[in-house]
Protein backbone atom coordinates (compact mmCIF):
# COMPACT_ATOMS: atom_id res chain seq x y z
CA UNK A 1 0.00 0.00 0.00
CA UNK A 2 2.82 2.43 1.03
CA UNK A 3 4.87 1.53 -1.98
CA UNK A 4 1.54 2.12 -3.92
CA UNK A 5 1.02 5.50 -2.76
CA UNK A 6 4.90 6.67 -3.36
CA UNK A 7 4.62 5.16 -7.07
CA UNK A 8 1.35 7.67 -7.43
CA UNK A 9 2.99 10.81 -5.82
CA UNK A 10 6.00 10.08 -7.86
CA UNK A 11 3.99 10.01 -11.12
CA UNK A 12 1.74 13.21 -10.25
CA UNK A 13 5.27 14.60 -9.09
CA UNK A 14 6.78 14.27 -12.65
CA UNK A 15 3.23 15.35 -14.68
CA UNK A 16 3.69 18.47 -12.51
CA UNK A 17 7.24 19.10 -13.45
CA UNK A 18 6.62 17.96 -16.93
CA UNK A 19 3.89 20.29 -17.50
CA UNK A 20 4.69 22.08 -20.28
CA UNK A 21 2.48 25.35 -21.08
CA UNK A 22 2.75 26.20 -24.92
CA UNK A 23 2.43 29.61 -23.90
CA UNK A 24 2.60 32.38 -21.37
CA UNK A 25 0.29 35.60 -20.55
CA UNK A 26 2.17 38.16 -19.20
CA UNK A 27 -0.67 40.56 -17.67
CA UNK A 28 -2.09 43.76 -16.08
CA UNK A 29 1.60 45.21 -17.06
CA UNK A 30 2.56 48.85 -18.55
CA UNK A 31 4.05 47.42 -22.08
CA UNK A 32 6.13 49.43 -24.32
CA UNK A 33 6.04 47.90 -27.49
CA UNK A 34 8.74 50.06 -29.44
CA UNK A 35 6.12 49.32 -31.99
CA UNK A 36 5.18 52.55 -33.52
CA UNK A 37 1.70 51.32 -34.69
CA UNK A 38 0.95 50.06 -30.90
CA UNK A 39 3.00 51.68 -28.85
CA UNK A 40 1.41 50.61 -25.70
CA UNK A 41 -0.39 47.22 -24.30
CA UNK A 42 -1.42 45.51 -21.31
CA UNK A 43 -1.50 41.86 -21.95
CA UNK A 44 1.13 39.94 -24.20
CA UNK A 45 0.64 36.15 -24.28
CA UNK A 46 3.41 34.17 -25.89
CA UNK A 47 3.02 30.89 -28.06
CA UNK A 48 6.32 28.30 -28.35
CA UNK A 49 9.31 30.50 -29.24
CA UNK A 50 6.95 33.64 -30.64
CA UNK A 51 4.83 36.59 -29.40
CA UNK A 52 1.16 35.20 -30.38
CA UNK A 53 -0.89 38.42 -29.22
CA UNK A 54 -0.47 42.07 -28.06
CA UNK A 55 -3.56 44.07 -26.74
CA UNK A 56 -5.42 44.80 -23.12
CA UNK A 57 -6.29 42.31 -20.35
CA UNK A 58 -9.72 42.45 -21.66
CA UNK A 59 -8.52 40.33 -24.24
CA UNK A 60 -7.14 37.69 -21.85
CA UNK A 61 -9.84 35.44 -22.01
CA UNK A 62 -9.54 34.63 -25.53
CA UNK A 63 -6.02 33.63 -25.06
CA UNK A 64 -5.78 31.59 -21.83
CA UNK A 65 -6.66 27.76 -21.99
CA UNK A 66 -5.63 25.05 -19.71
CA UNK A 67 -2.17 25.13 -20.74
CA UNK A 68 -1.59 28.64 -20.57
CA UNK A 69 1.00 29.74 -17.68
CA UNK A 70 0.11 33.22 -16.05
CA UNK A 71 2.09 35.72 -14.89
CA UNK A 72 0.85 38.62 -13.08
CA UNK A 73 3.21 41.94 -13.72
CA UNK A 74 1.72 43.42 -11.09
CA UNK A 75 1.67 47.11 -13.22
CA UNK A 76 5.55 46.73 -13.79
CA UNK A 77 6.98 47.99 -17.08
CA UNK A 78 7.24 45.15 -19.79
CA UNK A 79 10.22 46.17 -22.68
CA UNK A 80 11.59 43.82 -25.78
CA UNK A 81 14.86 42.29 -24.57
CA UNK A 82 17.88 44.80 -24.82
CA UNK A 83 19.94 44.21 -28.00
CA UNK A 84 23.78 45.51 -26.81
CA UNK A 85 25.48 46.15 -30.62
CA UNK A 86 28.67 46.17 -29.36
CA UNK A 87 30.06 43.52 -27.10
CA UNK A 88 33.45 41.41 -26.22
CA UNK A 89 31.29 39.02 -25.22
CA UNK A 90 33.16 36.04 -24.74
CA UNK A 91 36.69 37.97 -23.57
CA UNK A 92 34.19 40.07 -20.83
CA UNK A 93 33.51 36.37 -19.59
CA UNK A 94 37.60 36.20 -19.31
CA UNK A 95 37.32 39.04 -17.34
CA UNK A 96 34.45 37.88 -15.39
CA UNK A 97 36.55 35.04 -14.30
CA UNK A 98 39.50 35.58 -14.41
CA UNK A 99 42.06 36.97 -11.59
CA UNK A 100 42.33 40.17 -10.37
CA UNK A 101 44.84 40.68 -7.96
CA UNK A 102 44.47 44.92 -8.47
CA UNK A 103 43.04 45.14 -4.86
CA UNK A 104 45.67 43.95 -3.30
CA UNK A 105 47.09 46.70 -0.44
CA UNK A 106 49.86 44.31 0.82
CA UNK A 107 52.26 41.53 -0.48
CA UNK A 108 50.66 39.27 2.06
CA UNK A 109 46.80 40.11 0.40
CA UNK A 110 48.96 39.90 -3.04
CA UNK A 111 50.06 35.85 -2.11
CA UNK A 112 46.48 35.22 -0.49
CA UNK A 113 44.36 36.31 -3.67
CA UNK A 114 46.89 34.32 -5.98
CA UNK A 115 46.08 31.19 -3.38
CA UNK A 116 42.95 31.40 -3.33
CA UNK A 117 42.35 31.90 -7.22
CA UNK A 118 44.44 29.03 -8.10
CA UNK A 119 42.51 26.47 -6.42
CA UNK A 120 41.29 23.94 -8.64
CA UNK A 121 42.75 25.54 -11.13
CA UNK A 122 46.20 23.21 -11.02
CA UNK A 123 45.77 21.88 -14.76
CA UNK A 124 46.31 25.03 -16.53
CA UNK A 125 48.37 28.46 -16.70
CA UNK A 126 47.76 30.98 -14.34
CA UNK A 127 47.45 34.43 -16.51
CA UNK A 128 46.17 38.23 -16.15
CA UNK A 129 46.59 39.87 -12.58
CA UNK A 130 46.75 43.52 -13.13
CA UNK A 131 48.60 43.64 -9.77
CA UNK A 132 50.02 46.88 -8.59
CA UNK A 133 53.18 47.08 -6.14
CA UNK A 134 52.75 51.06 -5.79
CA UNK A 135 49.86 49.85 -3.52
CA UNK A 136 51.53 47.85 -1.34
CA UNK A 137 52.85 48.39 2.32
CA UNK A 138 56.59 47.11 0.83
CA UNK A 139 56.56 48.85 -2.57
CA UNK A 140 59.17 46.46 -4.01
CA UNK A 141 58.30 44.64 -7.21
CA UNK A 142 57.47 40.81 -6.44
CA UNK A 143 59.75 37.86 -6.90
CA UNK A 144 59.49 33.86 -7.63
CA UNK A 145 60.35 33.14 -4.18
CA UNK A 146 56.87 34.79 -3.09
CA UNK A 147 54.35 32.31 -5.18
CA UNK A 148 56.84 29.54 -5.80
CA UNK A 149 56.33 28.07 -2.44
CA UNK A 150 52.51 27.11 -3.12
CA UNK A 151 52.54 27.82 -7.11
CA UNK A 152 55.12 24.45 -7.58
CA UNK A 153 53.77 23.03 -10.73
CA UNK A 154 51.53 25.28 -11.83
CA UNK A 155 53.03 27.71 -14.03
CA UNK A 156 52.30 30.99 -13.51
CA UNK A 157 52.81 34.49 -15.05
CA UNK A 158 50.94 37.09 -13.67
CA UNK A 159 51.07 40.67 -15.40
CA UNK A 160 50.97 44.29 -13.59
CA UNK A 161 48.34 46.43 -14.78
CA UNK A 162 49.91 48.52 -17.22
CA UNK A 163 50.66 45.74 -19.12
CA UNK A 164 54.59 46.37 -19.43
CA UNK A 165 56.11 43.96 -16.57
CA UNK A 166 54.76 40.59 -15.21
CA UNK A 167 55.55 37.88 -12.17
CA UNK A 168 56.97 34.28 -13.43
CA UNK A 169 57.19 31.56 -11.22
CA UNK A 170 59.98 29.33 -11.02
CA UNK A 171 58.02 26.96 -13.06
CA UNK A 172 57.28 29.30 -15.89
CA UNK A 173 60.67 30.47 -16.25
CA UNK A 174 62.19 26.88 -16.70
CA UNK A 175 59.55 25.81 -19.15
CA UNK A 176 60.03 29.05 -21.03
CA UNK A 177 63.88 28.13 -20.54
CA UNK A 178 64.80 30.95 -18.99
CA UNK A 179 67.62 31.21 -16.51
CA UNK A 180 70.66 32.84 -15.60
CA UNK A 181 72.13 32.87 -18.19
CA UNK A 182 69.53 34.27 -20.90
CA UNK A 183 70.48 37.37 -21.90
CA UNK A 184 67.02 40.20 -22.29
CA UNK A 185 65.96 40.22 -25.59
CA UNK A 186 66.31 43.82 -27.56
CA UNK A 187 63.50 46.08 -26.12
CA UNK A 188 62.96 43.79 -23.16
CA UNK A 189 64.54 43.14 -19.80
CA UNK A 190 64.89 39.96 -17.45
CA UNK A 191 65.47 41.08 -14.69
CA UNK A 192 68.01 39.34 -11.77
CA UNK A 193 69.00 39.26 -8.34
CA UNK A 194 72.23 41.42 -8.52
CA UNK A 195 73.99 38.85 -5.83
CA UNK A 196 73.10 35.46 -7.21
CA UNK A 197 72.47 36.49 -11.30
CA UNK A 198 69.45 34.61 -11.15
CA UNK A 199 66.44 36.00 -12.89
CA UNK A 200 64.01 37.27 -10.06
CA UNK A 201 60.82 36.37 -12.07
CA UNK A 202 59.95 39.75 -13.43
CA UNK A 203 59.97 40.15 -16.79
CA UNK A 204 59.69 43.52 -18.39
CA UNK A 205 58.29 44.70 -22.20
CA UNK A 206 59.51 42.42 -24.99
CA UNK A 207 60.86 40.05 -22.67
CA UNK A 208 57.36 39.00 -21.41
CA UNK A 209 57.25 37.39 -25.16
CA UNK A 210 59.47 34.71 -24.04
CA UNK A 211 56.73 33.24 -22.08
CA UNK A 212 53.60 34.59 -23.52
CA UNK A 213 54.56 32.43 -26.90
CA UNK A 214 54.68 29.14 -24.83
CA UNK A 215 51.28 29.33 -23.18
CA UNK A 216 48.85 27.02 -24.81
CA UNK A 217 45.74 28.75 -25.74
CA UNK A 218 42.31 28.44 -23.80
CA UNK A 219 40.61 25.12 -23.77
CA UNK A 220 37.04 24.20 -24.37
CA UNK A 221 36.80 23.82 -20.91
CA UNK A 222 38.01 27.47 -20.32
CA UNK A 223 35.80 29.21 -23.19
CA UNK A 224 32.99 27.06 -21.37
CA UNK A 225 33.48 28.61 -18.26
CA UNK A 226 33.88 32.32 -19.64
CA UNK A 227 31.11 31.80 -22.00
CA UNK A 228 28.78 30.73 -18.83
CA UNK A 229 29.91 33.88 -16.84
CA UNK A 230 29.42 36.23 -19.69
CA UNK A 231 25.84 34.69 -20.21
CA UNK A 232 24.97 35.09 -16.66
CA UNK A 233 25.94 38.64 -16.93
CA UNK A 234 23.66 38.99 -19.69
CA UNK A 235 20.76 37.30 -18.35
CA UNK A 236 20.64 39.70 -15.31
CA UNK A 237 20.64 42.52 -17.13
CA UNK A 238 18.09 42.07 -19.30
CA UNK A 239 20.53 41.48 -22.32
CA UNK A 240 19.11 38.65 -24.84
CA UNK A 241 20.82 39.46 -28.32
CA UNK A 242 24.68 40.77 -28.92
CA UNK A 243 26.43 42.24 -30.98
CA UNK A 244 30.24 40.04 -30.52
CA UNK A 245 33.35 42.56 -31.42
CA UNK A 246 35.62 39.94 -29.66
CA UNK A 247 37.11 38.16 -32.65
CA UNK A 248 40.50 39.84 -33.02
CA UNK A 249 41.85 36.16 -35.30
CA UNK A 250 40.94 34.06 -37.46
CA UNK A 251 41.40 31.43 -34.85
CA UNK A 252 40.14 33.39 -31.83
CA UNK A 253 37.40 33.39 -34.22
CA UNK A 254 37.18 30.04 -34.99
CA UNK A 255 37.34 29.21 -30.75
CA UNK A 256 34.19 31.88 -29.91
CA UNK A 257 31.98 30.03 -32.77
CA UNK A 258 32.52 26.86 -31.72
CA UNK A 259 32.01 27.69 -28.12
CA UNK A 260 28.50 29.54 -29.36
CA UNK A 261 27.95 26.38 -31.46
CA UNK A 262 28.78 23.78 -28.59
CA UNK A 263 26.20 25.91 -26.58
CA UNK A 264 23.14 26.02 -28.57
CA UNK A 265 23.43 22.55 -29.26
CA UNK A 266 23.12 21.99 -25.84
CA UNK A 267 20.09 24.34 -25.14
CA UNK A 268 22.62 26.20 -22.77
CA UNK A 269 23.08 29.54 -25.35
CA UNK A 270 20.74 32.23 -23.76
CA UNK A 271 21.48 34.85 -25.66
CA UNK A 272 21.39 35.85 -29.67
CA UNK A 273 25.08 36.57 -30.96
CA UNK A 274 25.91 38.21 -34.09
CA UNK A 275 29.47 38.19 -34.41
CA UNK A 276 32.19 40.10 -36.20
CA UNK A 277 35.16 38.57 -38.17
CA UNK A 278 38.75 40.07 -39.27
CA UNK A 279 38.13 42.08 -42.22
CA UNK A 280 41.38 40.31 -43.68
CA UNK A 281 39.87 37.08 -43.56
CA UNK A 282 36.89 38.49 -45.62
CA UNK A 283 37.92 35.56 -48.73
CA UNK A 284 37.64 32.64 -46.65
CA UNK A 285 33.84 33.66 -46.49
CA UNK A 286 33.05 34.63 -50.19
CA UNK A 287 34.73 31.34 -50.69
CA UNK A 288 32.38 29.22 -48.70
CA UNK A 289 29.65 31.28 -50.35
CA UNK A 290 28.54 33.24 -46.72
CA UNK A 291 26.63 36.15 -47.20
CA UNK A 292 25.81 38.62 -44.60
CA UNK A 293 23.33 37.16 -41.82
CA UNK A 294 24.22 33.90 -42.60
CA UNK A 295 22.63 31.61 -39.41
CA UNK A 296 19.76 31.20 -36.84
CA UNK A 297 17.66 32.12 -34.45
CA UNK A 298 21.03 31.96 -32.23
CA UNK A 299 23.98 32.84 -34.37
CA UNK A 300 24.55 34.89 -37.24
CA UNK A 301 27.34 35.23 -39.25
CA UNK A 302 27.21 39.22 -38.67
CA UNK A 303 29.97 41.47 -40.25
CA UNK A 304 33.31 42.35 -41.21
CA UNK A 305 35.44 44.33 -38.54
CA UNK A 306 38.15 46.66 -39.63
CA UNK A 307 39.70 49.60 -36.99
CA UNK A 308 40.30 52.93 -38.37
CA UNK A 309 42.12 54.74 -35.73
CA UNK A 310 42.36 54.11 -32.11
CA UNK A 311 41.16 56.15 -29.05
CA UNK A 312 40.68 59.16 -27.19
CA UNK A 313 42.13 58.10 -24.06
CA UNK A 314 45.48 56.86 -25.81
CA UNK A 315 45.56 59.90 -28.13
CA UNK A 316 45.08 57.69 -31.14
CA UNK A 317 41.84 58.80 -31.92
CA UNK A 318 41.87 60.34 -35.72
CA UNK A 319 41.36 63.83 -36.28
CA UNK A 320 41.44 67.16 -39.14
CA UNK A 321 43.09 68.93 -36.20
CA UNK A 322 45.44 68.27 -34.11
CA UNK A 323 45.07 67.28 -30.21
CA UNK A 324 44.88 70.17 -27.27
CA UNK A 325 47.63 69.25 -25.13
CA UNK A 326 49.82 67.93 -27.72
CA UNK A 327 49.79 70.13 -31.59
CA UNK A 328 52.19 67.46 -33.18
CA UNK A 329 49.44 64.96 -33.34
CA UNK A 330 46.32 64.06 -35.14
CA UNK A 331 45.84 60.44 -33.82
CA UNK A 332 46.80 57.24 -35.87
CA UNK A 333 44.89 56.10 -38.61
CA UNK A 334 45.36 52.10 -38.75
CA UNK A 335 47.75 51.36 -41.57
CA UNK A 336 45.02 49.95 -43.75
CA UNK A 337 43.72 53.30 -44.09
CA UNK A 338 46.95 54.26 -45.03
CA UNK A 339 47.55 51.59 -47.65
CA UNK A 340 44.48 51.43 -49.92
CA UNK A 341 44.07 47.71 -48.16
CA UNK A 342 40.81 48.80 -46.65
CA UNK A 343 39.36 50.21 -49.94
CA UNK A 344 40.42 47.50 -51.53
CA UNK A 345 39.23 44.62 -49.14
CA UNK A 346 35.61 46.83 -48.80
CA UNK A 347 35.10 47.22 -52.04
CA UNK A 348 35.42 43.30 -53.22
CA UNK A 349 33.66 42.23 -49.61
CA UNK A 350 30.52 44.26 -50.38
CA UNK A 351 30.66 43.55 -54.31
CA UNK A 352 29.70 39.42 -52.45
CA UNK A 353 27.32 40.83 -50.28
CA UNK A 354 29.16 41.09 -46.95
CA UNK A 355 28.78 43.33 -44.44
CA UNK A 356 30.96 46.02 -43.27
CA UNK A 357 31.64 47.60 -39.89
CA UNK A 358 34.52 49.72 -39.03
CA UNK A 359 35.98 51.43 -35.35
CA UNK A 360 35.99 55.01 -35.86
CA UNK A 361 36.51 57.22 -32.87
CA UNK A 362 37.88 60.52 -34.43
CA UNK A 363 36.23 62.84 -36.77
CA UNK A 364 38.41 62.31 -39.42
CA UNK A 365 38.41 58.33 -39.18
CA UNK A 366 34.30 58.59 -39.06
CA UNK A 367 34.93 61.15 -42.54
CA UNK A 368 37.42 59.04 -44.33
CA UNK A 369 35.16 55.84 -43.45
CA UNK A 370 32.45 57.93 -45.19
CA UNK A 371 34.28 58.55 -47.92
CA UNK A 372 34.80 54.69 -48.47
CA UNK A 373 31.39 54.23 -48.37
CA UNK A 374 30.09 56.70 -50.83
CA UNK A 375 32.45 55.35 -53.11
CA UNK A 376 31.58 51.88 -52.86
CA UNK A 377 27.95 53.18 -53.47
CA UNK A 378 29.47 54.77 -56.48
CA UNK A 379 31.03 51.48 -57.87
CA UNK A 380 29.16 48.25 -56.98
CA UNK A 381 25.64 47.05 -57.35
CA UNK A 382 22.51 48.54 -54.85
CA UNK A 383 22.10 46.30 -51.84
CA UNK A 384 20.75 46.64 -48.30
CA UNK A 385 24.28 47.46 -47.08
CA UNK A 386 23.87 48.72 -43.67
CA UNK A 387 26.85 49.61 -43.33
CA UNK A 388 27.84 50.25 -39.40
CA UNK A 389 30.44 52.79 -37.59
CA UNK A 390 31.92 51.63 -34.44
CA UNK A 391 31.78 53.93 -32.09
CA UNK A 392 31.08 57.24 -34.20
CA UNK A 393 32.19 59.50 -31.28
CA UNK A 394 33.27 62.15 -32.84
CA UNK A 395 31.96 64.45 -36.09
CA UNK A 396 32.55 67.04 -38.19
CA UNK A 397 28.45 68.59 -38.18
CA UNK A 398 28.46 68.00 -42.10
CA UNK A 399 28.80 64.43 -41.77
CA UNK A 400 25.29 63.04 -39.84
CA UNK A 401 23.43 63.72 -43.35
CA UNK A 402 26.43 61.88 -44.68
CA UNK A 403 25.16 59.25 -42.57
CA UNK A 404 21.65 59.26 -43.23
CA UNK A 405 21.90 59.40 -46.71
CA UNK A 406 24.42 56.59 -46.94
CA UNK A 407 21.92 54.33 -44.29
CA UNK A 408 25.25 54.02 -42.67
CA UNK A 409 24.33 52.90 -39.28
CA UNK A 410 25.87 54.62 -36.02
CA UNK A 411 26.49 52.30 -33.78
CA UNK A 412 27.46 53.97 -30.15
CA UNK A 413 27.97 52.56 -26.41
CA UNK A 414 26.60 55.92 -24.56
CA UNK A 415 28.30 54.35 -21.20
CA UNK A 416 31.52 55.36 -22.08
CA UNK A 417 30.56 59.32 -22.42
CA UNK A 418 29.78 58.72 -18.16
CA UNK A 419 33.81 58.55 -17.96
CA UNK A 420 35.20 59.76 -21.20
CA UNK A 421 33.25 63.10 -20.05
CA UNK A 422 35.20 63.62 -17.73
CA UNK A 423 38.69 64.22 -19.21
CA UNK A 424 37.89 64.78 -23.18
CA UNK A 425 37.99 68.41 -23.23
CA UNK A 426 41.94 68.25 -21.71
CA UNK A 427 42.43 65.94 -25.22
CA UNK A 428 40.21 67.84 -27.76
CA UNK A 429 39.21 71.35 -26.39
CA UNK A 430 36.00 72.31 -25.67
CA UNK A 431 34.67 73.35 -29.07
CA UNK A 432 34.89 69.81 -30.50
CA UNK A 433 32.71 68.43 -27.33
CA UNK A 434 29.61 70.01 -28.96
CA UNK A 435 29.44 66.56 -31.66
CA UNK A 436 30.97 64.20 -29.19
CA UNK A 437 28.24 61.43 -28.55
CA UNK A 438 25.98 63.39 -30.52
CA UNK A 439 22.78 61.02 -30.38
CA UNK A 440 20.60 64.05 -30.69
CA UNK A 441 21.86 65.39 -34.30
CA UNK A 442 22.09 61.45 -35.36
CA UNK A 443 18.66 61.08 -34.80
CA UNK A 444 17.35 64.58 -35.82
CA UNK A 445 19.53 63.97 -39.28
CA UNK A 446 17.24 60.92 -39.90
CA UNK A 447 20.76 58.40 -39.21
CA UNK A 448 19.88 54.78 -37.40
CA UNK A 449 21.62 54.65 -33.97
CA UNK A 450 22.28 51.57 -32.46
CA UNK A 451 23.26 51.43 -28.55
CA UNK A 452 25.87 49.12 -27.19
CA UNK A 453 28.36 48.91 -24.53
CA UNK A 454 31.86 48.01 -25.18
CA UNK A 455 31.86 45.41 -22.22
CA UNK A 456 34.06 44.51 -20.29
CA UNK A 457 35.76 48.04 -21.09
CA UNK A 458 32.24 48.78 -19.05
CA UNK A 459 29.39 47.45 -17.40
CA UNK A 460 27.17 45.43 -19.49
CA UNK A 461 24.12 47.02 -17.91
CA UNK A 462 22.08 48.29 -20.26
CA UNK A 463 20.30 50.84 -17.57
CA UNK A 464 23.28 52.22 -17.68
CA UNK A 465 23.93 53.19 -20.91
CA UNK A 466 19.70 54.46 -21.60
CA UNK A 467 20.62 56.56 -18.50
CA UNK A 468 23.86 58.57 -20.19
CA UNK A 469 21.63 58.69 -23.65
CA UNK A 470 19.07 60.76 -21.26
CA UNK A 471 21.04 62.80 -18.81
CA UNK A 472 24.53 62.71 -20.31
CA UNK A 473 25.99 63.29 -16.48
CA UNK A 474 29.49 62.44 -16.45
CA UNK A 475 30.60 60.76 -13.55
CA UNK A 476 32.39 63.51 -11.99
CA UNK A 477 29.05 65.54 -11.01
CA UNK A 478 30.42 68.53 -12.99
CA UNK A 479 27.41 68.11 -15.44
CA UNK A 480 24.22 68.27 -13.47
CA UNK A 481 21.88 69.24 -16.87
CA UNK A 482 24.51 67.03 -19.17
CA UNK A 483 27.48 67.69 -21.14
CA UNK A 484 25.84 68.95 -24.35
CA UNK A 485 22.49 69.00 -23.26
CA UNK A 486 21.11 69.40 -26.76
CA UNK A 487 22.88 66.19 -27.43
CA UNK A 488 20.19 64.39 -24.80
CA UNK A 489 17.46 62.39 -26.31
CA UNK A 490 13.95 60.91 -25.11
CA UNK A 491 13.85 57.66 -22.79
CA UNK A 492 11.58 56.15 -26.11
CA UNK A 493 14.26 57.08 -28.28
CA UNK A 494 16.97 55.76 -26.30
CA UNK A 495 15.08 52.52 -25.84
CA UNK A 496 14.72 51.48 -29.54
CA UNK A 497 18.29 52.52 -29.85
CA UNK A 498 18.81 49.66 -27.86
CA UNK A 499 16.32 47.67 -28.79
CA UNK A 500 14.85 47.91 -32.74
CA UNK A 501 17.61 49.63 -34.22
CA UNK A 502 20.12 46.89 -32.88
CA UNK A 503 17.75 44.43 -34.05
CA UNK A 504 17.87 46.43 -37.30
CA UNK A 505 21.47 46.80 -37.79
CA UNK A 506 21.61 42.69 -37.83
CA UNK A 507 18.33 42.49 -40.51
CA UNK A 508 16.94 41.19 -37.70
CA UNK A 509 14.23 43.60 -37.61
CA UNK A 510 11.27 41.17 -38.51
CA UNK A 511 12.50 38.25 -36.03
CA UNK A 512 13.19 40.66 -32.86
CA UNK A 513 13.83 44.23 -31.71
CA UNK A 514 9.74 44.91 -30.93
CA UNK A 515 6.57 43.71 -29.20
CA UNK A 516 4.65 42.23 -32.13
CA UNK A 517 2.70 38.94 -32.79
CA UNK A 518 5.06 37.38 -34.74
CA UNK A 519 8.18 38.45 -33.14
CA UNK A 520 11.17 36.15 -31.13
CA UNK A 521 9.25 36.23 -27.24
CA UNK A 522 12.28 37.94 -25.90
CA UNK A 523 11.31 40.09 -23.24
CA UNK A 524 11.88 41.42 -19.96
CA UNK A 525 10.26 43.10 -17.32
CA UNK A 526 11.75 46.19 -14.76
CA UNK A 527 11.25 47.07 -11.05
CA UNK A 528 10.48 50.66 -12.13
CA UNK A 529 9.36 52.60 -15.23
CA UNK A 530 12.30 54.07 -16.74
CA UNK A 531 9.33 55.68 -18.73
CA UNK A 532 7.67 57.98 -16.36
CA UNK A 533 10.92 58.00 -13.16
CA UNK A 534 13.22 60.74 -12.95
CA UNK A 535 16.07 59.69 -15.23
CA UNK A 536 18.64 60.37 -13.02
CA UNK A 537 16.98 57.46 -11.58
CA UNK A 538 17.01 54.98 -14.59
CA UNK A 539 20.81 53.46 -13.75
CA UNK A 540 19.77 52.47 -10.45
CA UNK A 541 16.46 50.22 -12.19
CA UNK A 542 17.26 46.40 -11.81
CA UNK A 543 15.92 43.94 -14.32
CA UNK A 544 13.09 41.27 -12.39
CA UNK A 545 12.41 38.98 -15.23
CA UNK A 546 14.24 37.90 -18.36
CA UNK A 547 11.90 35.98 -21.03
CA UNK A 548 14.17 34.92 -24.24
CA UNK A 549 12.21 32.87 -26.69
CA UNK A 550 9.29 32.60 -24.51
CA UNK A 551 11.60 30.77 -21.54
CA UNK A 552 11.75 32.88 -18.32
CA UNK A 553 15.61 32.41 -18.05
CA UNK A 554 15.92 34.69 -15.21
CA UNK A 555 14.25 36.11 -12.30
CA UNK A 556 15.60 38.43 -9.80
CA UNK A 557 15.65 37.09 -6.41
ZN1 LIG B 1 34.95 47.46 -28.66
Amino acid sequence: MKLFTLLFSLILLSGTLNAQFSKTAFMNGKIYTVNGKQPFAQFVVTEGNKILFVGSDKDAKKYISSDTKIVDLKGRLLLPGFIDSHTHFISGGFYLTGLDLNPAKSRAEFIQLLKEYIKGKEDRWITEGNWDHEKWDVKKLPTKEWIDPFTKNIPVFVDRYDGHMALANSHALKLAGISKDTPSPEGGLIIKDPETGEPTGILKDNAMDLVRNIIPPYTDEQYNEALTAALNEAKGFGVTSIGDMSYTTDKSFQDQLNTYQRFEKEGKLTVRVSTRMPINTYKKFIKSGIQNNFGDDFIQIGSLKAYADGSLGSSTAWFFDHYAQDSTTFGLPNDIFQNGNFEKWALDADKNKLQICVHAIGDRAVSTTLDVVEKIEKENPVWDRRFHIEHSQHLQPHDFARFARLGVIASMQPTHLLEDGNWAEKRIGKKRLKYMHAYNSFLKAGATVAFGTDFPVVTLNPLVGLYMAVTRRTSDGKNPDGLEPLEKISIEDAIKCYTINGAYAEFQENKKGSIEPGKLADLIVLNQNILTIDPVKIKDVKIDMTILGGKIIYKRK
